[in-house]
């Protein structure tokens, strides 16, 4: 694809703009096409690796009688890889229903300061195993609701605070702040954890990037958490920024339009 581009050679303005727009759509397409298959390589990559985790232990048990407790921890630990499988193949789904346009299929009216109440009480056991403060605030009175879908924007603010809890050490503080700066209404999460390094956030959004792969494994992460937030936050019209020091802590902001 790359070296059959439209060259026009005549000096006619209108037909060297024709061609100028159909390469465009040309390195459009095959931009589009590469991520594509850069998706579906790493995608069964990521499926594999659970898969080939699962036949070990399950040939490692089948080749000597075992007793009823090494059978049952060795069914404990399948389990654990199918629900990494599931949660890999769930955010999958997720993000072809963004992909194809459908995510955010209903429009109402949502007070997002309700649904960060509800997303940080959900969070609270979470938080407290791992000895994490989780505070929710406004920082104003007025209502700062967004026009949109309450189940695609409740994911952004769960995939961000639940990053935020499980990528912060213990002891450290994790808040959630909403205001309103016109024309956007703002989600803000921080956390005092151990930070991002700048090399990293240019890549954190995108598909499978993860920081550090085991620690995200460890916690049954697939890497495509914050490339959901972004998909859905883009599909409301809104943005979503990080910044981060290494030592000190990260925030994530979330712009929606506000109503
Ligand atoms: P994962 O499933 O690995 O959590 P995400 O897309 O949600 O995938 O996040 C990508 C990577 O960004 C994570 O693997 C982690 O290294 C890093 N990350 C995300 N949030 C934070 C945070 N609050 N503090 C430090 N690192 C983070």
């Amino acid at each position: 694809l790359g070296k059959r581009r439209l060259f026009v050679p005549s000096d006619d303005a209108e037909l060297a703009a024709l061609a100028a727009s159909f390469n465009h759509l040309l390195d459009r397409l095959e931009s589009a096409h590469t991520t594509q298959q850069r998706f579906t390589a790493d995608a069964s990559h990521e499926l594999r690796t659970p898969l080939t985790v699962l036949r070990g232990e399950i040939e490692v048990a089948l080749r000597k009688p075992r007793t009823a407790e090494e059978y049952r921890e060795v069914l404990v630990s399948n389990k654990e890889e199918i629900e990494r499988l599931s949660r890999l193949t769930e955010n999958m789904l997720a993000l072809a229903h963004v992909d194809v346009g459908d995510a955010v299929t209903q429009r109402e009216l949502v007070n997002v300061s309700e649904l960060c109440a509800g997303v940080t009480s959900r969070l609270q056991s979470l938080a407290a195993e791992r000895q994490i403060t989780l505070q929710h605030a406004d920082a104003t009175t007025e209502p700062l609701s967004v026009s949109g879908d309450p189940v695609a924007l409740d994911r952004v603010i769960f995939n961000l605070v639940e990053n935020a809890l499980r990528y912060s050490p213990v002891g450290e503080h994790v808040t959630v702040v909403v205001a309103k700066t016109p024309p956007w209404i703002e989600i803000q999460v921080s956390d005092t954890g151990g930070g991002i390094a700048p090399e990293h956030l240019g890549h954190l959004f995108e598909r499978f990037y993860r920081v550090d792969k085991a620690r995200s494994r460890s916690h049954g992460g697939s890497g495509l958490g914050l490339s959901i937030v972004k998909a859905l936050v883009e599909a409301h019209g809104g943005m979503v920024e990080v910044e981060s020091t290494v030592g000190r802590g990260s925030t994530f902001t979330v712009k929606l339009p506000a109503v």
